[in-house]
């Protein structure tokens, strides 16, 4: 299958996300043509240096046209003017995808804009750094990671299959969901931990003069981990918190009595509570580890 996968690919937001999947296309189908598409001149300049697309435009009704797939991985709140704008130019039969970190609303902007002799199938690679930018991708980067496809039960069956077949290349572990699953399910390994990551390092700023400088020095003692993930790209993870806000809201609930339970634990010297606790998130690592996801 792999030759004769897709002839052309257009690739709408050829950032981190988008490189690394050109990248992919680039090792295991080189006979496939890549367009990608962006708004600044320095990203595709920076595209046809780093040798990743056969064509670069700003233009993103000229990329999709004559293209068997089309990938959009722009930050989600550019999808549904992004859609409208390659509706015209599909042609007929062509599949279109995209990788944004949120299901239900990706679909809402993308799939009415569509024409019904297209193919959608939307999915959301779970892998990534916190850099941004097409210097910053690697064809690696997707290795061993899962890939969850959205589809609609109406959606045709082969052109799920040809989209999960390229992410498999990819050397991704492929599953499908229904979109709504998804959001929770992220909601709680992906965005509310991006959301504390956030309010840590934006509490630990607030703090006096004296002692923010020590916490720059002593931060290998947790505080850095969470500046990483702090780090991630400003525009996407808004992007994400407006789009999931049911999912995460209703988890934020939760968080937060459960915050208040070791909050009281902690008060009240009760090292039973704190030490069963942590003895059952331990476990968690653990399967982690064995699930080969650490
Ligand atoms: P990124 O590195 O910031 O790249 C975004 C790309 O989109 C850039 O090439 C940017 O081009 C382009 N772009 C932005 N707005 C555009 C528009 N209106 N029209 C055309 N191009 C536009 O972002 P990323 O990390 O690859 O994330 C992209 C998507 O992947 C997001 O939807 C995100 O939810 C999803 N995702 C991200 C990760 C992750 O860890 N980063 C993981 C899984 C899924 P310019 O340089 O010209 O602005």
């Amino acid at each position: 299958m792999a030759g004769a996968l897709f002839d052309r690919v257009a690739i709408v937001g050829i950032g981190l996300i988008g490189s690394s999947l050109a990248r992919v296309i680039r090792r295991d189908l080189p006979q496939t043509r890549i367009v990608a598409c962006a708004r600044r001149a320095e990203t595709l300049a920076a595209v046809r240096r780093l040798g990743l697309a056969d064509e670069t435009t700003d233009d993103p009704a000229a990329a999709a046209e004559g293209a068997d797939l089309v990938v959009l991985a722009t930050p989600l709140s550019a999808y549904g003017p992004l859609a409208r704008r390659i509706a015209p130019a599909l042609k007929p039969g062509a599949i279109v995808t995209d990788v944004g970190s949120v299901k239900e609303a990706a679909i809402a902007d993308i799939a009415p804009a569509l024409p019904t002799n297209a193919h959608f199938v939307p999915g959301h690679p779970v892998a990534g750094t916190e850099h941004s930018g097409p210097e910053a991708g690697f064809a690696e980067m997707f290795a061993d990671r899962w890939c969850i496809l959205t589809p609609s039960p109406e959606t045709d069956p082969a052109a799920v299959a040809k989209v999960r077949a390229l992410w498999e290349l990819a050397r991704m572990r492929v599953v499908t969901m229904p979109a709504e699953h998804h959001d929770k399910v992220l909601a709680v390994t992906s965005h509310l931990p991006h959301l504390i990551a956030y309010t840590i390092v934006g509490t630990a700023t607030e703090l006096g003069e004296d002692l923010q400088s020590e916490v720059v020095a002593y931060s290998a003692g947790g505080f850095r981990d969470f500046t990483r993930i702090a780090a991630s790209d400003p525009v996407m993870w808004r992007d994400i918190f407006l789009a999931n806000s049911d999912a995460v809201l209703e988890l934020l609930q939760r968080f937060s009595e459960d915050l208040t339970a070791l909050q009281r634990a902690i008060r009240r010297g009760d090292g039973d509570t704190l030490h069963e606790w942590f003895t059952r998130t331990r476990a968690i690592r653990r399967s982690i580890i064995e699930a080969k996801q650490a």
